[in-house]
């Protein structure tokens, strides 16, 4: 293992009714608010009057921004930013799923960077200033509602970029599972290969000697293949709601990276096909991360051969360690395929024609990759595999 710090700031509010608490924390901030939201599911699921209701009752100011789209864009980051300076916001509540969080959490950021916001994105380093975030989170996928990650897109240059800072690490998050009922199914599956993916992301390492980690990685893989099984045959059920989303927290909030090498190549090759195509990005996992799991197992096949053991239960009686890695992955793209979600990117309507040019952009100026390092070849052959 190697050496490691732990800090996550945020405070988490789990269950059932916890939006109760909501104006006691913002007060904590002071009395100006940016709420930011997505198309209008929090409308129609009552919470946005619920949240309304609340910080009136508070006295606070309330400054909004509307109409976050899915692959949330640059611009309706600008105008948070502009709202706020003019008007002296103290905190910016994001209420809605990871675009609409993302969204709230760059503002923060903005606010207190010097230049166009869309530059925090593309300059050498991080910002690490923001004025205070706060989440309600109605979608289990990302992981935002515990971590300081953003991802922005700007499709006026087809990029899809991420900062990375603790500055924008929400102060309280409010998950209230209910809220997520609502979740179409098509987003609930989206959601769980999100969570599933940021796991694989994390536990296919070379770093030895990390067994707590490998194993709080595999219960989470555990748990979503159960509970994922429970919501979409009663979308209702709170028990199941409830676990997936705690899935999603902790699949993305440190724990399970701690002390260890990460990848991120499977993140960086569908923030190009969401950048080029503005696809969902859990769709664009769902096909590329199998196909990158071939690409790279034989760069150690002992770790393939424990998730196939282990998530799946894959028996190893007379088989190479090779054919037990394989099925492993097959159960995988199985375990996708029975949700519902997308296998190739012939799904979306996407061929050939972009595939060079997105892998070009997936490794220009970075490095790919952590199990194997990828050159843009190699983006390119795991770009073909998913056609
Ligand atoms: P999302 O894009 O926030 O939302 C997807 C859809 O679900 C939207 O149409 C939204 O509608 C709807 N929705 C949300 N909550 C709902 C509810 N309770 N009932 C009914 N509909 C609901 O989805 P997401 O997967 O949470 O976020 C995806 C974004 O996060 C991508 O840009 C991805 O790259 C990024 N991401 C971020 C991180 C991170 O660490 N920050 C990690 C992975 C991915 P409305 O617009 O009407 O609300
Ligand atoms: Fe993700």
């Amino acid at each position: 293992m190697n050496n490691f710090t732990f800090h996550n700031p945020t405070e988490l509010l789990f269950g059932k009714g916890m939006i109760k608490q909501l104006g006691d924390r913002v007060k904590k901030f002071g009395n100006s608010v940016l709420l930011v939201t997505g198309g209008g599911s929090v409308k129609r699921i009552g919470l946005y009057d619920e949240v309304i209701g609340i910080l009136n009752e508070n006295g606070i100011d309330i400054h909004e921004v509307s109409g976050v789209k899915p692959n949330p864009r640059i611009d309706k980051v600008r105008e948070g930013v502009k709202i706020c300076r003019e008007n002296n916001v103290d905190l910016v509540l994001g209420v809605g799923g990871g675009s609409t969080i993302d969204t709230a959490k760059s503002i923060a950021a903005g606010v207190k960077f010097d230049g166009d916001p869309w530059e925090m994105f593309t300059m050498d380093g991080e910002p690490d200033k923001a004025i205070p975030v706060g989440a309600v989170l109605t979608l289990a996928a990302t992981g935002t509602e515990m971590n300081g990650n953003a991802v922005i897109s700007n499709l006026e240059t087809n990029e899809k970029l991420a900062i990375h800072t603790p500055a924008v690490n929400p102060r309280f998050s409010i998950l209230d599972p209910v809220y997520t009922c609502t979740v179409p199914e098509e987003h609930t599956v989206y959601g769980i290969v999100d969570i599933a993916a940021h796991v694989y992301e994390q536990y296919f390492s070379h770093t030895p000697g990390t067994p707590v980690q490998d194993r709080w990685a595999e219960s989470i893989l555990i748990t979503l293949r159960e509970e994922s099984k429970k919501v979409l045959d009663n979308p209702e059920d709170y028990e199941a709601r409830a676990n997936i989303m705690l899935c999603g927290t902790m699949a993305l909030n440190g724990l399970i990276a701690m002390g260890k090498e990460t990848d991120w190549a499977s993140h960086a090759i569908e923030h190009e096909l969401s950048a080029f195509y503005d696809i969902p990005h859990g769709g664009g996992l769902a096909i590329i991360f199998p196909n990158w799991m071939k690409y790279v197992m034989d760069e150690g096949l002992d770790k393939f051969v424990q998730y196939a053991v282990r998530v799946f239960g894959v028996s190893t009686d007379d088989k190479t360690d090779r054919e037990v890695a394989l099925e492993g992955i097959e159960k995988t793209r199985q375990w996708f395929n029975e949700m519902g979600a997308p296998s190739r990117l012939a799904d979306y309507n996407i061929g050939e024609e972009k595939l060079e040019i997105m892998a070009e952009s997936a490794v220009s100026n970075k490095e790919l990759g952590g199990y194997k390092k990828l050159t843009k070849d190699d983006v390119y052959q795991i770009l073909k595999m998913s056609l």
